[in-house]
């Protein structure tokens, strides 16, 4: 349907859903809407304007500089940063969505939005807020991602944050707290889980054996990196060891989304999920591997965990970055003349410590290293 200049009307939005999404598919025109009403944009559909939101927000363009796993340029600059890693997950993400004919706006907002509260230096980093923040509350990446959305984010003169849908703000919320009784997220919330851990599950191992800290031998002792490497020997004979890397790290992509897409479509199927208050209200977590393959990556998961994410190279720069992290949460609490004036006027309402958490937070890894050099290093 157009207007009378030609431009297409919202309602195609509503009408496109209507005609090409699931049933159990979460539809815009069903959306709670914003906590701040706001007219409807002439062609976009409402998730549609969150993932413009989030794409478009500082704390997006931050991840660039932020830590996944590995930290900054002394490993090189080959393996993922957190905002490559998002942009990994939301390619799996909207192929899954797309595949079971799910809202890939919502999920493409979902995921774009799903790590935007990772402090500098990645958990290394959390853990140093979270205990700096103790007696404060502490401090979580996941309820960091929806302070950003919901307050910290300053780019619209009508409201603070991002006032995004309620949908959006739900699967964060979700992603803070897994455990809570009630109603299981939407499809679209699991889908970007699934495909995030899909992500890592793939990447780690990748990086861990370009920055040196695996060995392809050791990788082959795993189940789950070994089985995807025969697959790739079984059509390709003849492969040096990069190349079999590589083609492991596809294989272990497509592998989990296929498995991901056929245990989720027999357990939609087994359950008769018509709706989106039946996938909601059925009790169990809908979009998941299969029970063979999640023991395989959980498996993996622990491999990689006792290997390279403990590795003595990364606790060594754990342990720098976290006394760094420390130094200046305590030097900025001593001199809060030194925040920015933006988070200064925060103080009153949120008090010194919270705004000095969010404020370091909110630094990429870069920025929290020069300004650590600049401010707070002792000098010699
Ligand atoms: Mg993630």
């Amino acid at each position: 349907m157009k207007d009378s200049i030609g431009r297409i009307e919202l309602a195609d939005c509503f009408a496109r859903e209507a005609a090409c999404l699931a049933p159990f598919a979460m539809h815009s025109g069903a959306s709670r809407g914003r906590r701040i009403p706001e007219p409807p944009h002439p062609y976009r559909g409402p998730f549609q304007r969150d993932r413009d939101r989030i794409l478009h927000c500082a704390a997006f363009r931050r991840l660039s500089q932020k830590t996944q796993v590995f930290t900054g340029h002394q490993l090189g600059d080959y393996h993922r940063s957190r905002l490559t890693h998002t942009l990994e997950a939301n390619s799996i993400a909207r192929t899954v969505g797309r595949a079971l004919r799910l809202n890939e706006d919502l999920i493409e907002a979902l995921s774009l939005q799903h790590d935007l509260g990772h402090p500098p230096f990645g958990h290394a980093g959390e853990d140093v807020l979270d205990e700096s923040l103790r007696e404060h509350g502490g401090f979580n990446h996941n309820r960091q991602a929806l302070r950003i959305v919901e307050e910290l984010e300053s780019r619209y003169p009508g409201f603070a944050g991002l006032n995004l849908s309620e949908e959006v703000l739900d699967g964060q919320r979700y992603r803070g707290d897994k455990t809570a009784a009630g109603p299981k997220p939407l499809l679209e919330a699991q889908v970007v889980d699934a495909a995030d851990s899909i992500a890592y599950d793939s990447h780690d191992p990748d990086d861990a054996l370009q920055v040196g800290l695996l060995q392809l031998e050791e990788l082959e002792t795993n189940p789950m990196w070994s089985e995807a490497a025969r697959r790739v020997r079984a059509r390709y004979a003849q492969l040096e060891p990069l190349e079999l890397r590589r083609s492991a790290v596809h294989e272990l992509i497509d592998w989990q989304v296929s498995d991901l897409l056929a245990a989720t479509s027999q357990r939609l199927a087994e359950r008769g999920i018509d709706s989106v208050t039946a996938a909601t209200g059925c009790g169990v977590t809908l979009v998941a591997p299969g029970a063979e393959l999640l023991a395989m990556k959980l498996e993996l998961e622990r491999f990689l965990h006792a290997r390279v994410y403990r590795h003595p190279r990364l606790l060594a720069m754990r342990r720098q970055a976290q006394d760094r992290l420390r130094a200046m949460f305590v030097g900025y609490l001593a001199r809060p003349e030194l925040l920015p004036r933006s988070f200064a006027k925060r103080t009153a309402e949120h008090g010194l410590a919270r705004t000095v958490g969010d404020y370091l937070a909110g630094m990429t890894d870069r920025f929290a290293n020069q300004e650590y050099r600049r401010r707070f290093a002792p000098r010699t």
